[in-house]
């Protein structure tokens, strides 16, 4: 038998190939494993889009699988196969990597679903010391190795990064993007099933969830991946790179891809996705910027992502150099919009709650770096994005949430902390205006708290900030503040309670 896990879900997981993965006619095992909801509160449209998936491709496999409803892996793992040898393809987290290889009769293949081999990475890296990686580097490796965006040997267009080109503030005259609305997928008997199965497991009390389990708004099948990668390269690309940094109250979404969730369960392939969008550019259907922005989100960061992971190690998730141990609150646990003043806080936060999904920006700045700035332990931050996001899996949340935005690794991953006062805010979206705060004031009863948080930040790590040369400048505007007591005193008076 073959063993998928939920996130193993599209044909490169049961294609044999030279380096393993099951013949033609392996039996395949699917175990849903009820345990997995027990131990933590995850976000509902989460649950639903994770079972949905699979049991759509439990039903498209038809005889060919066994679909084993259990309490545990292991449980199930017994049931279905008994003592005949099992594989599977190595999995997505330490957990489960020590689960499979605990199981006697479990061989593990090779990682699917990525564009490097773990090896290969771990050779490049330790080819550089091992520290102080940079993704820059890592990206332009890959893009040669895997012929992306080449001209022979040289970057297509005459350079590797065109950021200058994107990260444009969102238009003002507008409160939505005026481009193609993004591919929505239709429900079906199985979400149904699948929406009554979590109703009763709620009634029972055997699960409790986060969030609001509205239509289902994420690929769950192949042929859904498919129509929403299409859609995208065809309308949405041209204008992905200009706004990727850009937020809009009232649209969401902009020109962003949403194909992390399916990407995250498998249904996609990386390779697909930057080899559809290289050749809208050589079609000349989207320009270099946004293709160019594109490849990096996929084949640049998501790929570094999973390599740090594991390259990392199993402790990384424990590190903690700024020594915040602040436990988060119940309005933020509870996804408690409405509690919050702080326009940009209660908007995501709302995005959150409804759908599961906001973007890199309001993860990074609004999200991250509000926990950042009130000193939350980074590995209940890390547990919280993991369990709310629809796209959220271990390997994907420990580098960006301890490494990228809790620089809770003291730097191994980026070079300074991601967090920042209102002014950027303010710059970058549409969401200051009608705010009781004031982005620009530090002081008095409209003081912004992302501006207070922010240099409540710098003071309490202005040793390590002094070091940094990325981050001395701030700590330099900080020393001529003259109102530093008072800012103390208003980011004390806001304690545990929403801002
Ligand atoms: P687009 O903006 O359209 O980007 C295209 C693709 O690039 C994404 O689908 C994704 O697959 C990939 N990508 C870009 N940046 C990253 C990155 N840093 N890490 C991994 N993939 C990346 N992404 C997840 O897939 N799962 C997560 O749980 C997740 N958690 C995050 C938590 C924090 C605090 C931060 C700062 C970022 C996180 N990201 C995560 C990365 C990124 O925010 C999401 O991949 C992206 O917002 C998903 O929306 P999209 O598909 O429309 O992305």
């Amino acid at each position: 038998m073959h063993w998928l896990f939920g996130d193993q879900l599209g044909p490169h997981f049961t294609r044999p190939s030279d380096d393993g993965g099951p013949a033609r006619d392996t039996p395949l095992l699917m175990i849903e494993a009820r345990s997995v909801f027990r131990r933590r509160r995850f976000h509902r449209a989460k649950a639903h889009l994770v079972l949905s998936a699979m049991r759509h491709r439990a039903a498209e496999l038809g005889d060919r699988v066994t679909y084993v409803r259990a309490d545990t892996y292991r449980e199930g793992l017994a049931r279905a196969a008994g003592d005949s040898p099992v594989t599977v393809h190595h999995p997505t987290s330490y957990a489960a990597l020590r689960l499979v290889c605990s199981l006697p009769r479990v061989t593990v293949g090779p990682a699917r679903g990525f564009l490097v081999p773990l090896g290969d990475f771990a050779a490049w890296a330790d080819g550089r010391g091992g520290e102080r990686l940079r993704q820059e580097d890592f990206y332009r490796w890959v893009r040669r190795g895997h012929e992306l965006l080449m001209d022979g040997d040289e970057p297509a267009g005459g350079r590797w990064n065109l950021d200058h080109d994107n990260r444009r503030p969102p238009p003002r005259d507008s409160a939505v993007l005026d481009v193609p609305r993004p591919y929505r997928p239709q429900e079906d008997e199985i979400d149904e099933e699948v929406r009554r199965d979590l109703d009763r497991w709620e009634k029972d009390g055997d699960v409790s969830f986060t969030g609001r389990d509205g239509p289902r708004l994420f690929p769950a099948t192949r042929t859904e991946a498919r129509a929403a990668l299409k859609r995208f390269v065809e309308h949405r690309l041209s204008t992905f790179g200009p706004y990727e940094d850009a937020v809009l109250a009232a649209d969401p979404v902009l020109s962003h891809s949403l194909l992390s969730a399916p990407l995250n369960l498998g249904l996609l392939d990386p390779a697909e996705c930057v080899e559809r969008a290289e050749s809208a550019w050589r079609d000349g259907l989207a320009p270099l910027n946004s293709v160019e922005g594109f490849v990096r989100q996929i084949a640049g960061w998501r790929e570094y992502v999973w390599q740090l992971y594991w390259y990392f190690g199993e402790q990384y998730r424990d590190r903690n150099a700024l020594g915040h141990t602040a436990a988060l609150p119940d309005w933020w646990n509870d996804l408690d919009a409405g509690a919050v003043r702080a326009r940009c806080l209660s908007t995501v936060l709302a995005q959150v709650r409804d759908t599961g999904w906001t973007h890199h920006i309001p993860r990074l700045m609004v999200l991250g770096g509000h926990a950042l700035q009130r000193g939350w332990d980074p590995a209940a931050v890390t547990d919280w994005f993991h369990r709310n996001f629809v796209d959220g899996y271990d390997w994907v949340m420990v580098p960006n949430v301890v490494g990228m935005s809790q620089y809770a690794d003291g730097g191994r991953m980026t070079t300074k902390p991601y967090t920042t006062g209102g002014a950027y805010l303010n710059r970058m979206s549409d969401l200051c205006g009608p705010c009781p705060y004031r982005p620009g004031d530090r002081t008095g009863e409209r003081a912004c708290p992302y501006t207070v948080g922010y240099w409540s930040f710098v003071d309490r790590h202005r040793a390590r900030l002094a070091r940094n040369h990325r981050t001395v400048q701030s700590v330099r505007q900080l020393d001529r503040l003259g109102d530093l007591a008072e800012v103390r005193r208003r980011q004390r008076a806001l304690g545990d309670s929403p801002p």
